[in-house]
């Protein structure tokens, strides 16, 4: 991991930093990355992106609960952002950090959770992905995603992290599944130990090359989340060698990333996902933004100036 990485998820820890931030509000320049605070401007915003010809991927920002009442809450919230993308034009996506449903506080709450908003998503005809947090969170999010399979919630699906030293043994047990679950790769955000995490970044790209081969081969839907253009090319070239179909691969970026690649993927055919965060509690999602580019400090700057 970079040093200015691992230097800037350490010190956006710090509690009167965050405090500041979070009275800027999200004028500090994280409005280039989260469509607002409001259900409302997430949902117009999904709207817009899908007049774009992408399809939103909804997700309401919060992550690590400390209380019951808080993941129940917050459970709430992403009940109503899945009702309100029915009125979004298909095809629906959304995102939920199993930890914001209480899933770190006390798995069988987390999954109780899961599991009913696995069915307002199925109501709504909307795709769930169960997001891949740090890795004290990832066997509790597999076993999350295992049993809601088990239960046939094949519209639920969860993510890969190429970072992570397990994740070819996880990659084989979903692939072993039948149906094999809807599966996001990325190359992973969290602030992680080199015991679990590849360090170096050219390590973390091979593995992220590898993984992706092995999805395409393997059966299932692979959503190519990165914004890595030889990675793209990558996947392209090798969908396109194994003569799959184009419903077997989408690619994924963040809202407010590589506009101008978002553009030109649309335009050249490619199905594109948006992740698209919206919600009052922006700070931690938009400090990893920070983290994987120093340029974006350039947004804080113009938010403090501004
Ligand atoms: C749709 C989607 C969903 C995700 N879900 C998860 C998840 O569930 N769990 C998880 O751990 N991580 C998730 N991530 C984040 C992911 O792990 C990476 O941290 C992030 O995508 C940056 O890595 P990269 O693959 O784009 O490659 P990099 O090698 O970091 O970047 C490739 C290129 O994109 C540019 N770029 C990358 N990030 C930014 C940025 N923030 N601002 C401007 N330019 C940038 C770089 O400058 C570089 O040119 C998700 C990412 C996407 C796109």
């Amino acid at each position: 991991m970079s040093l200015y990485r691992t230097a800037l998820l350490g010190v956006a820890r710090w509690g009167p930093l965050e405090r500041f931030a979070r009275r800027r509000g999200l004028r500090l320049g994280a409005h280039r990355f989260v469509a607002g605070e409001s259900l409302d401007d997430g949902l117009a915003t999904a709207r817009r992106l899908a007049d774009e010809g992408t399809y939103p991927i909804l997700d309401v920002l919060g992550e690590f609960v400390a209380r019951p009442e808080d993941a129940g809450a917050m459970a709430d919230r992403i009940h109503a952002a899945l009702r309100g993308l029915h009125g979004v034009p298909a095809p629906r996506a959304a995102s939920v950090k199993p930890t914001q449903v209480g899933l770190g506080l006390d798995p069988d709450l987390g999954l109780a959770h899961l599991r009913a908003l696995a069915v307002t998503a199925g109501e709504a005809s909307v795709q769930l992905a169960l997001d891949m947090e740090d890795h004290p969170h990832v066997d509790a999010t597999l076993d999350a995603l295992e049993t809601l399979h088990d239960e046939g919630h094949h519209h639920v699906s969860t993510v890969l992290q190429s970072y992570l030293r397990r994740t070819p043994d996880d990659v084989e047990r979903l692939l072993a599944r039948d149906p094999v679950p809807t599966l996001r790769l990325v190359k992973g955000a969290y602030r992680e130990p080199a015991s679990v995490a590849y360090p170096r970044k050219a390590d973390v790209d091979a593995a992220y090359a590898r993984l992706l081969d092995r999805l395409l081969e393997g059966g299932g839907v692979v959503h190519v989340a990165t914004h890595d253009e030889a990675l793209i090319a990558h996947a392209r070239a090798r969908r396109d060698a194994l003569g799959l179909p184009a419903e077997r691969m989408t690619i994924q970026l963040l809202y407010g990333v590589k506009r101008g690649l978002q553009r030109r993927l649309v335009a050249e055919g490619e199905r594109v996902g948006i992740y698209l965060p919206f919600g009052a509690d922006w700070y931690g999602y938009f400090t990893r933004r920070l983290a994987e580019r120093p340029a974006n400090l350039a947004f804080v700057l113009r938010g403090l100036l501004g």
